[in-house]
């Protein structure tokens, strides 16, 4: 039924049968008939134009247009971390959960491969340093989580070493005290540093430990290693390492 059939057969149930007081139609139907118009046979066909229907009519398209918007459960995908710190050749799985999806349907990116590569299951790897964003997406969706990837670089640099202990023989008047950056030494994890060689808080890596850069009151090109006994401080003696330094 075309629009401009649609409405006369509004105008004509509305009108006529009102002047007649024709509740059944009956009448305008076999008029209308008569006039060659294909008829209104359900509330749907009239519903705004105000036609009288009956009422079981106008609840059987009620109950077919609920049907039809029956809501699909909403996937979700979360990523556990916001952000994760990753040293340079290393590779880390990101933590996620997600529901009414499958770990298939979920699509990794990176912001810039060349510096983190993510895998098909969440997994990367730091080629550079930088901070680079990694989103989850569920497929055929605007759904997603992201992680800031903060991808330490490093470069190598020569440093005499030597070692140092909380006591009096190394520290003097500051035996026993916090380190510069007011933490408590720890063995196998503080080093003191030169500040305008290294920042306070930096990661260095001598041989297989990553130590922290957390203490001053060395110059230039030296690092002095912390440990618990004095005994153990002056067995390191002087060594010349080449550190990584991550920034
Ligand atoms: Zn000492």
């Amino acid at each position: 039924m075309n629009l401009f059939e649609k409405s006369f057969a509004s105008l004509f149930y509305r009108h006529v049968c009102e002047i007649i007081r024709c509740r059944c139609h009956i009448f305008c139907f076999f008029i209308l008939l008569l006039a060659g118009v294909s008829v209104p046979v359900s509330a749907t066909d009239l519903n705004s134009n105000g036609s009288s229907s009956t009422s079981v009519e106008n609840q059987l398209s009620a109950e077919e247009a609920t049907e039809t918007a029956v809501v699909k459960p909403s996937a979700s995908i979360h990523i556990s971390k916001d952000s994760v710190t990753v040293k340079k050749g290393k590779k880390y799985q990101i933590k996620y959960t997600y529901t009414n999806t499958s770990k298939k349907n979920i699509i990794w990116t990176s912001s810039n491969s060349k510096i983190v590569k993510v895998n098909s299951k969440g997994k990367i790897t730091v080629k550079g340093g930088g901070k680079v964003i990694i989103t989850a997406r569920i497929k055929g969706t605007d759904i997603q989580d992201q992680i800031v990837v903060k991808a330490k670089n490093y470069y190598k640099m020569r440093f005499k070493t030597t070692g140092y202990c909380n006591g009096r023989y190394c520290c003097g008047k500051w035996a026993g005290h916090r380190t510069a950056s007011g933490k408590y030494p720890k063995a196998n994890h503080t080093i003191a540093v030169d500040k305008r060689v290294i920042k306070l808080g930096t990661k260095v890596k001598i041989g297989n430990t990553v130590y922290t850069a957390e203490d001053t009151g060395v110059r230039g090109r030296v690092i002095d290693v912390y440990y618990r006994s004095h005994k153990q401080a002056s067995r390191h003696g002087v060594q010349w390492v080449t550190a990584k330094v991550y920034y």
